[in-house]
């Protein structure tokens, strides 16, 4: 099998999650793509998150539906007793629960990638598996290169491949989706219409349950 891991605050999950994760498992044959919503991620916690709850809940209801997105507690602090989850730990995770023969890619946008360096143990992470990098405007592909140690490189690099040591980084340049979860939480404090950005199920959710809007 084919396997992707997608981490992210997911707050919430949205349209350019779901075109990244889409465009992903056409080009690279993805048998499974985990959408893992972080509990507490390292760099974020100078905003107050929705809670680990609502999040995967819309990230469940954002996988309805599509065989190969499956909704994933890997890292819900009731599992592992941490608060602070680290993509090298969840990476090694996931690689515990596949076969030898199941390839396991580590799927990100263009602008998370480019915080890599700063993430623990970045090096064992860009070494423990391949990375589907997905453009996103305003993260203008070029950078990703400059953003990797010149220690892990080796080879020349092409459009869509850039050779590590132990790995390689695909870039996957077709998505052009102009949305963010910061965007669509703004628009929902000033209550407009989510149409569109999330899908249906989700935006029914943040509307019930009045996520977002300004108390
Ligand atoms: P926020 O605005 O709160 O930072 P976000 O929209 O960036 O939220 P995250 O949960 O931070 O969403 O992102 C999870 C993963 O999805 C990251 O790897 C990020 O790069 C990627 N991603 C998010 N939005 C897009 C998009 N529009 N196009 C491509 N990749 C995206
Ligand atoms: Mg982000």
């Amino acid at each position: 099998m084919n396997v992707a891991l997608f981490g992210g605050t997911f707050d919430p999950v949205h349209s350019g999650h779901l075109s990244a994760a889409q465009a992903a498992m056409e080009a690279f044959a993805l048998d499974q793509i985990h959408f893992v919503p972080a509990s507490i991620p390292p760099h974020k916690r100078d905003r107050p998150l929705t809670s680990f709850a609502h999040r995967y809940a819309m990230v469940a209801l954002a996988c309805t539906g599509v065989p190969q997105f499956i909704p994933s507690l890997l890292e819900a602090s009731e599992q592992n007793g941490e608060e602070v989850n680290y993509s090298i730990v969840t990476v090694r995770k996931l690689a515990a629960l596949l076969s030898s023969e199941d390839r396991l890619y580590f799927l990100i946008g263009a602008d998370a990638f480019l915080e890599i360096p700063q993430w623990r143990e970045s090096a064992a992470l860009l070494d423990s598996c391949d990375f589907i990098i997905v453009s996103r405007p305003g993260f203008p592909i070029e950078e990703i290169e400059k953003a990797v140690p010149s220690e892990l490189r080796t080879g020349r690099a092409t459009e869509k491949c850039i050779p590590l040591r132990r790995t390689s980084l695909h870039l996957l340049t077709t998505v052009q989706a102009d949305v963010s979860s910061s965007a669509i939480r703004s628009l929902a404090a000033e209550g407009k219409s989510l149409c569109g950005l999330v899908p249906d199920w989700v935006g029914d959710y943040i509307q019930k349950l009045q996520l977002f809007h300004e108390s």
